[in-house]
């Protein structure tokens, strides 16, 4: 798929941000290009248009820009999962691991009935333990999780794996 390469050469690549070592992939320059961003929508849209999803999850922060325009095509809603502290209401919570210490991501109750197929959206996998414990909070809300989808991943990650089971779609790697 031509796409894949303009979406790949779209990411700028910073090194030594934010800590030296790191090679960050920066998905901010796709967003400046309205072509390769559209190719991202659209190779998941209609990836998913067709699996019944009622529920997109997007991962804070990167996964609010990906989750919504996916969610609005395919019809279903958008349920951000969110770093501490940010959800009114009742939450449910999960802590994960990183490289040095935790964090945590919580999901409102409320957002999600029991009989839903969710997707997971976020735009870079690594560990995978962000989406691990997006997989965890979903399913603790009695959530299917039928898919988890990057734009980013590992070598180890790129096209179709599992994680916890749960089948991972990535794009593209990191360069
Ligand atoms: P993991 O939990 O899989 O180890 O890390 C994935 C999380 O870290 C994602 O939420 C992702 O946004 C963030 N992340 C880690 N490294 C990068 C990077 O180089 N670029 C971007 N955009 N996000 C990163």
């Amino acid at each position: 798929d031509p796409r894949l390469k303009a979406i790949s050469d779209a990411i700028r690549v910073v090194p030594h941000f934010p800590k030296t070592g790191i090679m960050f992939q920066d998905i901010t320059t796709l967003l400046l290009d309205p072509v390769a961003f559209k190719h991202v929508v659209d190779i998941f849209v209609d990836r998913y248009k067709h699996m019944n999803i009622s529920l997109v999850a997007g991962v804070e922060a990167r996964g609010f820009i990906f989750g919504p325009p996916i969610a609005l095509a395919i019809g279903a809603k958008f349920v951000p999962l969110r770093k501490p502290g940010k959800l009114p209401g009742r939450v449910l919570s999960e802590e994960y691991e990183l490289e040095y210490g935790s964090d945590r991501l919580e999901m409102s109750v409320e957002a999600v009935k029991s009989d839903e197929r969710a997707l997971i959206i976020d735009d870079l996998v690594a560990t995978g333990g962000t989406l691990s414990a997006s997989i965890n909070l979903l399913e603790r809300a009695g959530a299917e999780v039928v898919e988890c989808a990057c734009v980013v991943g590992l070598p180890k990650f790129k096209g179709q794996c599992k994680l916890k089971g749960k089948p991972l779609y990535v794009l593209v790697e990191p360069r």
